[in-house]
């Protein structure tokens, strides 16, 4: 088993006050555990105050998106070396919100994932079904084949420092977290997936759970042999909530 990864993605939420009050929190509460990573991943414009205030912890903190192009001419757009500049480590690639709202296909997800890795960024890369494909029972297929896009492309080597998030969508804020025996089985058949290719990339590789995490889930979750950590939304807003998660994780 690796050492716990618990990220929080704040998605657009926050304000200067808001987030100085919570990050003050994380601080007080986090610092003393010492058996697992914490990142926070925050809306583009605070970055800088995640920096200011997290510098001297043991909290890192990273992006919710990055641009798939280096430099130049893309309005909006914020790249790789940009979020380095503020001192982001880890960049989550592929959201479903993302995907969705705005129609990311699975080649731009890959681009991205080596514009991080490319520039020293831990790449969290989400994958997960729908509800009506996991009805279906291709949730596998679903899953392997949003990996093999990076794997067809890149290798999959590409994994050894990557996380992957196994997100199911009908999971995502909705209060209904994939049980972990669920969870556990597409954990296993990611690993097993990136193994064929590159056992070691596979066994370096952290698989992370996201979907209605919370404090009580989270001991039943982050048990289980393939399940390394969390990815959480809405309860990383909360730093009661989310500390009741990253001890969990600590155990
Ligand atoms: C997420 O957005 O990645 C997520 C897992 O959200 P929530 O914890 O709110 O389901």
């Amino acid at each position: 088993m690796h050492r716990k990864l618990v990220v929080a993605n704040w998605k657009m939420h926050g304000n200067l006050a808001s987030n100085k009050q919570l990050l003050t929190a994380y601080i007080e509460k986090l610092s003393h555990l010492k058996n697992t990573d914490v990142v926070v991943c925050v809306p583009y414009p605070y970055l800088a105050q995640a920096q200011a205030m997290l510098q001297n912890t043991h909290i890192a903190w990273g992006a919710q998106n990055l641009s798939k192009d280096t430099v130049g001419a893309f309005t909006g757009e914020v790249s790789a070396s940009m979020l380095k500049d503020f001192g982001a480590t880890y960049v989550i690639i592929g959201h479903s919100e993302r995907a969705t709202a705005y129609c990311e296909s699975d080649e731009n997800i890959a681009t991205k994932f080596m514009q991080a890795q490319q520039h020293g960024l831990t790449p969290i890369l989400c994958v997960g079904e729908t509800l009506i494909e996991r009805e279906a029972g291709v949730m596998q297929m679903v899953v392997g084949s949003q990996l093999d896009t990076i794997i067809n492309t890149y290798g999959a080597a590409v994994f050894a420092n990557a996380v992957v998030s196994y997100e199911p969508i009908w999971a995502i804020g909705t209060g209904l977290a994939a049980s972990s025996d669920q969870a556990q089985s597409m954990h296993e058949f990611i690993r097993s997936k990136v193994a064929a290719y590159d056992l070691a990339a596979a066994t370096s590789l952290k698989i992370l759970y996201g979907g209605s995490v919370n404090p009580q889930n989270a001991v039943q979750l982050f048990v289980m042999q393939d399940i390394d950590g969390g990815l959480v939304g809405k309860c990383s807003l909360n730093a009661q909530e989310f500390e009741g998660i990253c001890r969990a994780a600590a155990q």
